[in-house]
Formats: structure tokens, C-alpha cells, sequence
């Protein structure tokens, strides 16, 4: 059988390039010494491409391959893929939705629990000897707060019931009312007033930029405590700054940020308040497998039947 091109913006791991090898010649994009001439030479040849969840599909690919057919997309946030654009262009996009779920909420989770019991610091005090010369401060109970989920999704779904172990009052906000047995609010400055802890875990992209600013950190207001593990851009990350030294709200658990991998440095330099993680949210040895088996599957079932597994909602009318 003859093996199909195929574009691979970004890395793969060995067992995706094993379960892809019969059917597919992968071309890693990244690893082309002149893009631009590689795409202009090759770019009509591929039908298909692998990518994943940061790189997207970038404009120079998109306008070099007149003929593609089929985006497997590693992750379930696909913000850097043009969606839209892309169904009218009869293109099928999948993600790796619900694989994760789990992995995600309990980085959520860890980080609200990081922030609260203050873990990193308290580490820093039991490491450098602090601890022969004092006692640590006493810290925030996690248990029997109220807990605020921006974007009752899948992973939002799956955090709102893990932490119901905490004795959590869970209240949220999406675009719909959900049937569900948690509070509804209807914008995210109400459901900020509401809670303790607001967790944003709503896709990126233009309709959810800046979805949580000042007006909203202002509502969370002091005592509060902001997790964000959905994109960058859904923060606006001045305003979370200016909120945090102002002491508008208490401390603040990121694993996502407006220009990764930039962090600024007024984030840094508050250790005792705010918890930074370098994007790590599914970022699991077995989470991460999960991921790449539905990326491989959605590209060899395709092959085989011009169908995928797990399309993303803009293109399912394409699917079958
Ligand atoms: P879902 O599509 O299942 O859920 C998204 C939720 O966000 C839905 O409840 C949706 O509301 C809500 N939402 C969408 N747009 C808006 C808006 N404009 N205003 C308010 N709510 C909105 O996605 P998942 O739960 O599977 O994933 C969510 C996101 O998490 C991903 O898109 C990705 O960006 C991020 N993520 C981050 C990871 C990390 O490493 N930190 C790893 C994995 C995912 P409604 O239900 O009403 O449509």
C-alpha cells in the first residue's frame, strides 16, 4: 500500500510515528532547513496533517496546500486553527477531546490546593533551613468553599465534580444553562462575585479573549483566588497583575499565559501568592499516549473511510 504524505507541524512521539508508519510518509515541517521553499515545492502534495493544539495550522501552511483534506490536531483546543475557515474550504479537523479531561481538572485542582495551603513556599521554607528558625504562617483551608467554573464544558464538568471531595458549593457560567445541579450565573463577573476560587477552563480564541479582566477579578475580589488553565488569552493578564499587587484579589494558580513561553516578571516575583506552571495541563506519560492514540486514530480512520473519530463542532457536517 502505497504510504500517504503527510505534513507534521511539530513533534510526535515514537509510538504515534510507529502506529502511523504503514499508512503515512510523515514531512516534519519544522525540520525543513527553507520552509518557504519546502512549502512551495511540496505543498500541493499533502491531503493531510498532523499538528497539534499550540502550532494550529499557520497561514503559510493553510495557503500551500490547495489540496488538503483532513487536520488531526493533537489536544482538544484548536483556537490556532481557523475552524471556520476551514469547513467552507470542505476540510476535516479532529481534536482529542474527553482523553484529558481528567488530567486537566486535577491540574486545576492542584493548583487551587497549591495556592491555598501555599505549597511552593512552604517547600522553600522546609528546604532552605527556615524552618529551624521558625514556624510556617498558617495557611487558607480548601474545604467548604465556593468554587466557580468558567466554561461547564468537559474538563469543566469533570473539575466541578471532583471537587465536590472538598465540600464544594459549585457554581458556574457558560454560554447555555446547563441541567445540572450547580449554580447558574449569568455573566462571569457574577459568578466571580459569587465564589472563592473561579477556575477558567473555557476554550481561546476571539469570543473568550479576555473573558475574565479587571471587572471581573474585581468582583473575585479580595480573599479570592483565580486558576486559569485554558489559553492565555482568556485572562487579561495587566489587569491579573494590577489585581494581585493592589491585593484586589489573594493569590492566583496559571498554567497558561498571554505569550508563552514569556511569563513577566511581576508574575515571578509574587511566590507567596501566585503558582506558575509552564503549561502542563494534560502534560501526563499517560494522558499524553491517550492524546496520540485518537490523533492517529482520527488520521487512519480517515484514510481508510474519509471519516474521523472525534471531529471538531465546525466540521461535522463534513464528517461521513
Ligand atoms: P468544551 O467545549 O467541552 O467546553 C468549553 C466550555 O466553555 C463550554 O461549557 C462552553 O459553553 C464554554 N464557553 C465557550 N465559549 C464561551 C464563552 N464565550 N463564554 C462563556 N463560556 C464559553 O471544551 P473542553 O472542556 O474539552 O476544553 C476546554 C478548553 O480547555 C480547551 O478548549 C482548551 O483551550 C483548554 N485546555 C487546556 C489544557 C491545558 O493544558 N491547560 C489542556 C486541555 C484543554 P457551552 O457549553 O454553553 O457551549
Amino acid at each position: 500500500m502505497a504510504k500517504m504524505p503527510l505534513l507534521q507541524i511539530g513533534g510526535i512521539t515514537d509510538d504515534m510515528a510507529t502506529k502511523l508508519e504503514t499508512d503515512f510518509a510523515p514531512f516534519p515541517l519544522l525540520e525543513q532547513e527553507d520552509r518557504a521553499a519546502f512549502l512551495a515545492d511540496r505543498g500541493a502534495e499533502f491531503e493531510a496533517i498532523l499538528t497539534n493544539g499550540h502550532y494550529g495550522v499557520p497561514d503559510d501552511v493553510a495557503a500551500a496546500t490547495p489540496n488538503l483534506k483532513v487536520v488531526s490536531s493533537y489536544g482538544v483546543g484548536y483556537d490556532a486553527i481557523d475552524a471556520d475557515a476551514f469547513a467552507e474550504r470542505g476540510i476535516l479537523i479532529s481534536h482529542t477531546p474527553g482523553v484529558l479531561n481528567d488530567e486537566v481538572a486535577v491540574t486545576a485542582i492542584s493548583l487551587w490546593l497549591a495556592v491555598y495551603r501555599a505549597l511552593v513556599p512552604a517547600d522553600a521554607h522546609a528546604r532552605s533551613g527556615a524552618w529551624e528558625k521558625g514556624e510556617f504562617p498558617l495557611t487558607r483551608s480548601p474545604m467548604d468553599r465556593k468554587v466557580g467554573i468558567l466554561g461547564l464544558g468537559r474538563i469543566g464538568e469533570t473539575i466541578a465534580a471532583m471537587v465536590k471531595a472538598f465540600r464544594a458549593e459549585v457554581h458556574y457560567h457558560s454560554r447555555s444553562k446547563k441541567d445540572v445541579p450547580y449554580t447558574y450565573h449569568a455573566t462571569p463577573a457574577a459568578l466571580g462575585e459569587a465564589v472563592d476560587v473561579l477556575i477558567v477552563i473555557t476554550p481561546g480564541g476571539p469570543e473568550t479573549q479576555h473573558i475574565v479582566d479587571a471587572e471581573v477579578l474585581a468582583a473575585l475580589g479580595k480573599g479570592g483566588c483565580l486558576i486559569n488553565v485554558s489559553r492565555g488569552s482568556t485572562v487579561d493578564e495587566a489587569a491579573l497583575i494590577e489585581a494581585l499587587q493592589n491585593g484586589t484579589i489573594a493569590g492566583a494558580g496559571l498554567d497558561v499565559f498571554e505569550h508563552e513561553p514569556k511569563i513577566p516578571q511581576a508574575l515571578k516575583d509574587m511566590p507567596e501568592r501566585v503558582v506558575l506552571l509552564p503549561h502542563v495541563g494534560s502534560a501526563t506519560m499517560e494522558t499524553r499516549a491517550a492524546m496520540g492514540d485518537l490523533t492517529v486514530r482520527n488520521l487512519l480512520q480517515w484514510k481508510k473511510d474519509g471519516t474521523v473519530e472525534t471531529p471538531v463542532p465546525e466540521c461535522r457536517v463534513l464528517n461521513g
